[in-house]
């Protein structure tokens, strides 16, 4: 293939500074260099996730981050309340079960947003829950979730709050401490646009102090002997080099680019995506309200078997878009649309879309979703 186009929902693309940077001489990460770096990217990081809170990096996949943020604060035992729209929300049930948490799990309708009041029944019902789980983005259906609605519940509650914001983060405004998230996860692979192999954690003040008692088993996903090497700009464990200088050259850019600006392009290329895809005459499947802008679930199109739709977007134009997932696995397919993204590559995955469902029978008529989109961006102008 001439060149391949990645629609999915991480890994994203990497733009050739990040590649560049990917190539780096190694140095001695117990170096003065290595410290600056360090330096360099937590302080960057700190104003991606808008927070005076501690962050740390580990060298792991965006699950790592997640596992971290439940063994660090909890101990066997303890009662956690999940709420749950999909996939990834299930995930975090799952990990928090594994060691021993006693899981109340709140089930929403896939394709909707957590319903803020079903939620707070939840919490009022179980007083002695000790932690909230929830994803702020659901990859899965293309949801995402009204943090702020959150807030407003659990106002006046001890209760712990966590959030995996892995496929939002950058892309989607998270204002950490402004909304008071005790824990926010991130991951490297999704909006900051490198490669798979980081994930980060913001930790309240309040989380730290969960901290001092949770009986969690734990090693390597330590934030204690995390924060305790920070202090000299330092790792506990050998860093991932090379991941780390594309994190520092990817928070460069999205600084010089702009936060607002950057998440302002992600509202653009998914509201371009929505119009489009609806102009086609195909079905999103998440509730309009709540659409994500990094991800875009879209039904199966009737009479098109959708494997093959990929397989002829993949052979034929490089363009790569993803399947379901879990329960949705045969009923949707997705489009990714974060990271190193603009209009014209929503444009791009449009008209790909509008030649397969054409070549495989689909009635559509070529241009329509391009155009939605143009004309999107042409009232977006004036
Ligand atoms: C991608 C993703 C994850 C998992 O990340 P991995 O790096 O695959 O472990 C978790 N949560 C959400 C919301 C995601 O999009």
């Amino acid at each position: 293939m001439f060149k391949t186009r990645l629609f999915i929902p991480g890994p994203t693309p990497i733009n050739p500074e990040v590649q560049k940077a990917l190539s780096s001489p190694m140095i001695n990460h117990r170096g003065p260099e290595y410290e600056a770096l360090q330096k360099e990217i937590v302080e960057n990081l700190k104003k991606v996730f808008k927070t005076s809170n501690p962050i740390i990096v580990f060298p792991s996949a965006g699950t790592g981050g997640m596992e971290a943020a439940i063994v660090n604060f909890l101990s066997p035992g303890d009662k956690v309340i999940c709420a749950s729209i999909g996939v990834f929300g299930d995930r975090f049930a799952s990990i928090a079960k594994a060691y021993g948490a006693e899981v109340v799990k709140v089930d929403f309708e896939w394709g909707k947003a957590i319903d803020p009041s079903k939620l707070q029944q939840a919490l009022d019902d179980n007083p002695d829950a000790k932690a909230l789980l929830m994803t702020h983005n659901e990859t899965s259906t293309g949801v995402t979730n009204d943090l702020w609605a959150i807030k407003e519940i659990l106002k006046e509650r001890e209760i712990l709050w966590i959030v995996d914001a892995i496929s939002s983060l950058v892309a989607i405004d998270l204002p950490t401490d402004e909304l008071g998230v005790d824990v926010v996860v991130g991951g490297s692979q999704k909006a900051f646009m490198i490669p798979p192999g980081l994930s980060f954690l913001a930790v309240s003040e309040k989380a730290l102090k969960y901290a001092e008692n949770a009986q969690m088993p734990r090693f390597y996903f330590d934030i204690k002997a995390m924060l305790k090497s920070m202090e000299r700009n330092q790792t506990p464990y050998t860093p991932a080099l090379p991941q780390l200088f594309a994190l520092r050259e990817a928070l460069r850019q999205i600084l010089e680019e702009g936060l607002d600006n950057v998440q302002k392009r992600h509202k653009q290329v998914g509201e371009t995506i929505r119009r489009g895809i609806k102009a086609i005459g195909l079905k999103i499947f998440a509730d309009e309200k709540f659409a994500s802008n990094t991800v875009t679930a879209i039904y199966n199109p009737e009479g098109v078997d959708v494997r093959k739709l990929r397989s002829f977007l993949r052979e034929k134009f490089g363009v790569v878009l993803a399947g379901g997932q879990g329960a949705i696995q045969n009923t949707v397919f997705r489009i990714g649309h974060l990271g190193y993204v603009d209009v014209i590559d929503a444009l791009t995955v449009l008209s790909a879309l509008e030649i397969g469902l054409k070549v495989l029978g689909y009635p559509v008529e070529l241009g329509k979703g391009v155009k939605a989109g143009e004309e999107f961006i042409a009232e977006e102008v004036q």
